[in-house]
């Protein structure tokens, strides 16, 4: 523990908020040597010390530390684009404590060295905590299995070849088999290349005006049904990534009604933006799985409110200009969304999509309890990972502020409401930096 941690520091007067315990009222939180101490409801009357830091933080929210379950920190291979220590600061400036990264770098992250690079570099240069996610198929090339042992005993904490489909539905049966032996949850990036093929943006109305090959709801969704239809005949867990389609969501909601092991989540482009946003040909809007239509945002909500969808998760995906400063048809796939995604989210409170207690879980115990990490929340002896939020803070998004290297932002140029002030991990103060 650094020096900082022998401080004490007591959040005074905030709105506590914890969704693993339902808990939501006034009080104070009392961290030290980077576990949170006490959570006191009668105000305390301690006084500011060389020991002690007292932070004023009446009219916040005091919540456990954000999770992003779904983030590309590009390291190693693309560090023109992004950097464990940029992505993680960018994580923490947003308000995220944890960040769980997806493993297409270079070489990509299907063996334990590599697996094993990231966790040295996130403990030596990283400001939040980070858990790698390892390939399912070595190379991502969808044809042989990664070793998910070896992989499990580095630090891994999930399988998938994000960015692309396990397209062989034999070997996403056996990774599924082969997970649950190993305990890990098999994240499903569910497109069907079959149908997706030659499109770059959703297939509809929109694609049809400005003459674009359409992706079809269907890419996506014929390839969650199968997916759900392999988590039942093998009893693996699935996850089911950056859902965007009201089908996708129909065959969701049925398979946890039938009890099946799936969750799934969503990112904040999906349930804020829509297929015309591309109309202007804008090469920030392209995403995959594309933005889709204001019937599917909608959807997206319903399934938000109603418990279908577990978690929200960025799919921060930076680019250089490079990837992005090009012809549409030739731009990359992918936004960033660390340092934007707060106050999109509780967008959902304030629009009665769900009560805070409800869309904080998506944000924070959810994605820990999908990845199998232990989530203490706000109770005392749990790490004090914690995230302070001026829920009324405006401010203009401006991505040339971000501390991401990825300037690829949708949301430039928007006014939002919702900050994060201050974000504790193992109870240093990770944002901001002093
Ligand atoms: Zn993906």
């Amino acid at each position: 523990m650094t020096k900082e941690g022998a401080v004490e520091i007591v959040l005074r007067g905030g709105r506590l908020l914890d969704p693993q315990r339902r808990v939501d009222r006034i009080g104070d939180l009392v961290v030290r040597d980077g576990v949170i101490q006490a959570v006191v409801w009668e105000p305390c009357n301690v006084r500011p010390s060389a020991e002690i830091r007292v932070i004023d933080v009446r009219g916040k929210w005091v919540t456990p530390a954000w999770v992003d379950m779904h983030v590309h920190l590009r390291e190693p291979g693309e560090e023109y684009k992004e950097t464990i220590a940029t992505g993680t600061a960018a994580a923490v400036a947003g308000g995220f404590g944890a960040v769980a990264c997806m493993p297409n770098t270079t070489p990509v992250n299907d063996c334990a060295a590599v697996t094993q690079f990231i966790l040295r570099r996130a403990s030596e240069q990283g400001y939040c905590r980070v858990y790698p996610v390892a390939a399912i198929s070595k190379g991502l090339r969808g044809e042989e299995m990664a070793e998910f042992g070896e992989l499990r005993e580095a630090g891994a904490v999930a399988v998938s070849d994000d960015g692309r489909p396990v397209m062989n539905a034999a070997l996403m049966r056996r990774a599924l088999e082969y997970a649950k032996a190993f305990d890990l949850v098999v994240i499903s990036h569910a497109e069907d290349l079959t149908l997706s093929h030659g499109g770059h943006m959703h297939e509809g109305l929109v694609s049809t005006k400005l003459g674009l090959q359409g992706i079809p709801a269907a890419a996506e969704a014929s390839m969650v049904a199968r997916d759900v239809l392999l988590a039942e005949l093998t009893g693996g867990r699935l996850h089911v990534a950056h859902v965007s389609t009201e089908a996708s969501v129909w065959i969701l909601r049925q398979a946890k009604r039938r009890g099946l092991p799936v969750t799934c989540e969503t990112a904040p482009h999906y349930f804020t933006l829509t297929d015309e946003a591309l109309e202007g040909f804008d090469t920030v809007y392209k995403v995959n799985p594309p933005l889709r239509t204001r019937r599917d945002v909608e959807a997206i909500k319903e399934a938000l409110a109603d418990g279908t969808i577990d978690a929200i998760a960025t799919d921060h995906a930076p680019h250089s200009v490079l990837e992005k400063d090009t012809e549409f048809q030739d731009a990359a796939n992918g936004m960033i969304g660390l340092e934007s995604a707060l106050p999109l989210v509780l967008n959902l409170i304030r629009e009665g999509v769900g009560d805070p207690l409800s869309i904080l879980a998506k944000v924070t115990c959810n994605p820990l309890k999908i990845l199998g990490v232990p989530c203490g929340g706000l109770e005392p002896g749990a790490p004090a990972h914690v995230t302070v939020i001026d829920p009324d803070a405006e401010w203009v998004v401006e991505p040339e502020s971000f501390l991401s290297k990825g300037r690829n932002c949708p949301f430039r140029g928007w006014s939002v409401k919702g900050r994060a002030v201050m974000t504790l991990v193992d109870g240093l103060v990770r944002y901001p930096v002093a």
